[in-house]
C-alpha cells in the first residue's frame, strides 16, 4: 500500500475507498485498514491466542480429497480450466443440487464455478448494481457485501436481524425494499449471528423481490452446516428460481477454505452476465482443486451428516464455555460461529475487547459491530463473535481462558 493511500482524504470518492469504507476498513481519519478477519488473526498470532475469530477450521478435509488434489497436480491438472469450471465439477454441483434439493440446474448453461464464493458474490454484485441502484443486505453483513456493493457504486441498504432469534422481521424487510432495489444478498446460514432463515422469511424475500423487480443472489456457504434443521435454498421456494442467483463453495463444506473454490446457478441468461465479469475478475483458477472439489460434492450423505453433527457437537461444548463465561449466548443454528452479549460482564465496547484479548486472556473473537453500519453497530456495540470450527481441545482450552476474563476485566 502507498503512503498516498494511507493518508488519502477520508471523503475520497476513488472506488479504492468506496470499497473501503463499505467494509469499514476506513477510519474517520482517513486511515486505511486491514479487514477484522485479517487484524484479529494477527493479534492471535502475535500473542499465542487460541484464534476463535477468523472462521477457518484448524483440521484437514476428507483425506480422499485432499489426495484427489495432490493426484490431479501429479497428473498435469496444472493449466487454465475453461472459465466457467471444469466439466466434472459443474456436472457435480447440478447433481448436488438436485440430490439435496431436487433443483435440476443445466451444467453447461447454468452453473460457474469461481474463486470461492467470494468471486462469485463479486461478479454478481457488480454485474447487475451501479450508481442509482440500492443493494439489500441483512445487517450484521459480511464483509465482502459492503466492499463489493462500495466498488459498484451503488447504495448499500440494509435490514436489520435483531437479537435474540436474528431471524428477519416481515416490518423490516417490506421497509427496506424500494423502487431502487436491484439486488437482495440473502445470506442463509447467517454469519455472522448463526440464524436459520425461516421458510416465511425467506417467502416473503421472494415476494417483495418479485414486487420490486430485484434479482436475489444467495450466499449458502454454509449451507451443510446447520443444525438439525434442513437447509432450504431460496431457489427452491415458488416464484424464486427465475430470478434467483445460488452462491456456495467448498471452504466449509469440506474444510478447504485455502482452496478458493465456489460456484454460482442459477437461469441461463444471468448466470451468462455474470460470467462476462467473472471472466474478467479472474478468468479461472484452481485447476487442481476443482477435481477434487467434484468428488468431495459425491460423498456419501453420511459425510455431510457427520460434518454437520461433529460440529453441532462443537457448538455445543463452546457455548457451555461461553455461558459459563458469563456471557449471554445466542445458541446458533447453524454456521461456524457463536454470538455472544458481554454487556453482563460490564463490558459495553466489543470492539475494543476483541483487539485486547488476545493479550488479556489468549483468546482471539471477532467483534460484531464491524458486519455493521452505523445503527447496527450501535445495537451489536456490545456483542462478539466466536468461532468453533476448532478441535475439541482447543475449544475447552479456549473456555477455560475465557472462565478467566470476569476477574480481569
Ligand atoms: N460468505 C460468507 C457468509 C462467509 O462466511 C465466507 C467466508 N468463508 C464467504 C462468503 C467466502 O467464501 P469463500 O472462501 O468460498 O470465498
Ligand atoms: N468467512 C470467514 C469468517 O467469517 C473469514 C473470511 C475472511 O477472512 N475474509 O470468519
Amino acid at each position: 500500500m502507498t503512503t498516498d493511500a494511507h493518508t488519502a482524504a477520508p471523503r475520497s470518492t476513488a472506488p479504492w475507498s468506496r470499497t473501503a469504507r463499505g467494509a469499514n476498513l476506513l477510519g474517520s481519519d482517513g486511515r486505511l485498514g486491514i479487514t477484522i478477519f485479517e487484524e484479529v488473526t494477527a493479534l492471535a498470532q502475535k500473542h499465542a491466542a487460541i484464534n476463535l475469530g477468523q472462521g477457518f477450521p484448524d483440521e484437514d478435509g476428507p483425506r480422499e480429497i485432499l489426495d484427489a488434489a495432490r493426484a490431479a497436480i501429479a497428473d498435469g491438472a496444472n493449466q487454465y480450466a475453461p472459465g466457467q469450471g471444469l466439466a466434472v465439477l459443474r456436472h457435480a454441483i447440478a447433481a448436488h443440487q438436485e440430490r439435496f434439493y431436487g433443483l435440476t440446474v443445466d451444467a453447461q448453461t447454468e452453473v460457474i464455478v469461481s474463486t470461492g464464493a467470494t468471486e462469485s458474490i463479486a461478479a454478481a454484485i457488480l454485474a447487475f448494481a451501479g450508481p442509482g441502484d440500492e443493494v439489500l443486505t441483512f445487517e450484521p453483513f459480511y464483509d465482502s457485501y459492503g466492499a463489493v456493493i462500495g466498488l459498484s457504486g451503488a447504495t448499500h441498504t440494509t435490514a436489520p436481524l435483531r437479537a435474540p432469534d436474528f431471524q428477519p422481521d416481515a416490518a423490516d424487510l417490506e421497509a427496506a425494499f424500494s423502487e431502487r432495489t436491484r439486488i437482495v444478498v440473502v445470506n442463509n446460514p447467517h454469519n455472522p449471528t448463526g440464524s436459520v432463515f425461516s421458510r416465511s422469511a425467506l417467502e416473503l424475500i421472494v415476494r417483495l423481490a418479485a414486487r420490486y423487480g430485484a434479482i436475489i443472489v444467495t450466499d449458502e456457504v454454509y449451507e451443510h452446516l446447520t443444525f438439525g434443521i434442513p437447509h432450504l435454498p431460496v431457489a427452491t421456494l415458488p416464484g424464486a428460481a427465475e430470478r434467483t442467483l445460488t452462491i456456495s463453495s467448498a471452504g466449509k463444506t469440506f474444510s478447504v477454505t485455502g482452496w478458493k473454490i465456489g460456484w454460482l446457478s442459477g437461469p441461463a441468461d444471468l448466470v451468462a452476465q455474470v460470467r462476462t465479469v467473472k471472466t474478467f475478475l479472474t478468468y479461472t483458477s484452481g485447476t487442481p482443486f476443482q477435481g477434487a472439489v467434484a468428488l468431495g460434492l459425491g460423498l456419501p450423505d453420511t459425510y455431510f451428516s457427520d460434518a454437520a453433527a461433529t460440529l453441532r457437537r462443537k457448538r455445543d461444548l463452546l457455548g457451555e464455555g461461553l455461558r459459563a463465561a458469563g456471557f449471554d449466548v445466542f445458541e446458533p443454528e447453524g454456521t461456524f460461529f457463536t454470538m455472544v452479549d458481554a454487556a453482563p460482564l460490564g463490558i459495553e465496547d466489543a470492539t475494543d475487547l476483541a483487539r485486547r484479548l488476545p493479550e488479556l486472556i489468549g483468546v482471539a473473537a471477532i467483534p460484531v459491530a464491524m458486519f455493521c453500519h452505523e445503527e447496527g453497530a450501535e445495537r451489536t456495540r456490545s456483542m462478539l463473535r466466536f468461532a468453533f470450527c476448532k478441535k475439541f481441545d482447543v475449544i475447552e482450552e479456549g473456555a477455560r481462558r475465557l472462565g478467566t476474563l470476569q476477574a480481569r476485566v
